[in-house]
């Protein structure tokens, strides 16, 4: 990662992976898998555009209309092709933590819902609001957690016009109960 990622992504990455690594420690979850995710989740968001996009259409991978809007939201999904193709990750649930892990999805795996609020909540983060709080509750509480954090992305996109992928919405349907 540290060769194909820049030292922000990379640092990033670094954080993710670590906290990821508690939290599964906190809700007995296997550390190895979570730390692979960790590294993993973003090895496609240093890719153009472009070469995301290609790499959809040569593995037909769909695109949403959402995606081909914004085509840095492929990370995900490349991501974990790429996870499967180029570094042999062949853990179905850690290849579904790194695909869910912008939006997130319904029924989301112990290990998925780590790299979700993993991602948000890593030490290099400092933009979000609300994140002391965040922090704190995702070691008492995973699912509120996410919960909180899909609450937040939702706001500010809608505040700052960004796009909202539905997924990220069908999301919060499912757990915000
Ligand atoms: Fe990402
Ligand atoms: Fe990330």
């Amino acid at each position: 990662m540290e060769k194909i990622q820049d030292s922000k992504r990379f640092e990033h990455t670094l954080g993710v992976e670590y906290t990821a690594a508690a939290l599964a420690m906190r809700y007995d979850c296997d550390v190895r898998d979570a730390q692979i995710a960790g590294l993993l989740h973003d090895c496609a968001k240093c890719l153009t555009d472009e070469k995301r996009l290609s790499i959809c259409k040569k593995n037909k991978i769909p695109i949403t209309a959402v995606e081909k809007k914004n085509p840095f939201l492929l990370h995900a999904k490349v991501g974990a092709h790429l996870a499967y193709k180029e570094y042999g990750i062949r853990n179905p649930d850690i290849l579904n933590a790194i695909r869910s892990h912008t939006t997130g999805r319904q029924n989301m795996s112990t290990l998925e819902k780590i790299v979700f609020v993993a991602d948000y909540i890593e030490p290099g983060r400092i933009h979000a609001p609300n994140l002391a709080e965040i922090r704190k509750l995702a070691f008492v509480d995973l699912d509120k957690a996410l919960v909180r954090i899909l609450k937040d992305t939702l706001d500010y996109l809608r505040a700052s016009g960004g796009d909202v992928d539905p997924m990220t919405e069908e999301t919060w349907n499912c757990y915000n109960k």
